[in-house]
């Protein structure tokens, strides 16, 4: 009887040798805000499946947006999950790109920014999907009238700056991905762009000669809640929060970033 018992698969996190931790992370996940994110993208729904699964942090990443993430932190916070707050840009070469801040004075900050560079070409909801934010009660709290997926005023260069000078942090999405990574949208990753980890979808032999340049890791780009944690980040840290983060992403002092099962 007790076989046929169906028991959640256990938590990986563990301790390390110097004293550090991994956990376990999915920066790059949609919510009901996106055009293309599922209904069910609310942030009850985002932050129990993120339990479920096991993930010590989530990001909240919609397309060039930022207006659902404070309520999916509220219930975050509620349910002792960390969720960092983000969007997913579209830069001017149409490639995407994750930006992620440390709390949500300076995402409000980043909101002005998408904001002033969103081209104002409106979203056809029934073509498109619905772009609303919603509360924890999956109540409509606004509506963005601007196509999201459109590409901002802004090139990956300014986009990357802005987010620094904001104190947040950047990596390019998905940059396998045939249409909006970085590898096909311009061919390579130039040597002087300002960034230490790059995010992929297949982590496999042919990142091998950028691995040598950057971190490699691997999110879900979740817009459904069985999507999320289905490819996930370890981040090898002292604690959670932004600094260590930070740390982990650039690499540096111990911390690490790497697609989890090629520790
Ligand atoms: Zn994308
Ligand atoms: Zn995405």
């Amino acid at each position: 009887m007790l076989k046929h018992l169906k028991l959640p698969a256990p938590c990986l996190n563990f301790y390390t040798l110097d004293g550090m931790r991994t956990y376990r992370a999915d920066l790059h996940i949609h919510t009901v805000l996106s055009p293309c994110g599922s209904l069910e993208m609310s942030p009850r729904r985002i932050v129990d499946a993120a339990i479920e699964k096991c993930l010590d942090v989530i990001a909240i990443t919609d397309h060039n947006s930022t207006h659902q993430c404070s309520e999916v932190v509220r219930v975050g916070t509620e349910k002792g999950l960390w969720v960092i707050g983000g969007a997913e840009v579209n830069t001017r070469e149409e490639v995407h790109g994750i930006a992620l801040f440390e709390n949500l004075e300076l995402l409000q900050q980043f909101q002005l920014y998408l904001d002033k560079w969103l081209p104002n070409i409106p979203n056809k909801p029934e073509r498109f999907g619905y772009q609303v934010w919603v509360n924890a009660a999956e109540e409509i709290l606004g509506e963005e009238h601007r196509l999201l997926w459109s590409a901002l005023n802004q090139s990956l260069d300014e986009v990357i700056a802005m987010v620094a000078s904001l104190g947040g942090v950047f990596f390019p999405a998905h940059i396998d991905r045939p249409v909006n990574g970085i590898l096909r949208q311009l061919g390579f990753i130039p040597t002087d762009l300002p960034i230490q980890t790059v995010e992929v979808l297949r982590n496999d032999a042919t990142m091998d000669e950028l691995r040598l340049r950057y971190r490699i890791i691997s999110n879900s780009d979740a817009h459904t809640p069985e999507q999320i944690a289905a490819r996930t980040t370890c981040l090898k840290m002292e604690a959670l929060n932004f600094n260590e983060l930070r740390m982990a992403l650039g690499g540096v002092n111990g911390r690490l970033a790497f697609v989890e099962g090629r520790c």
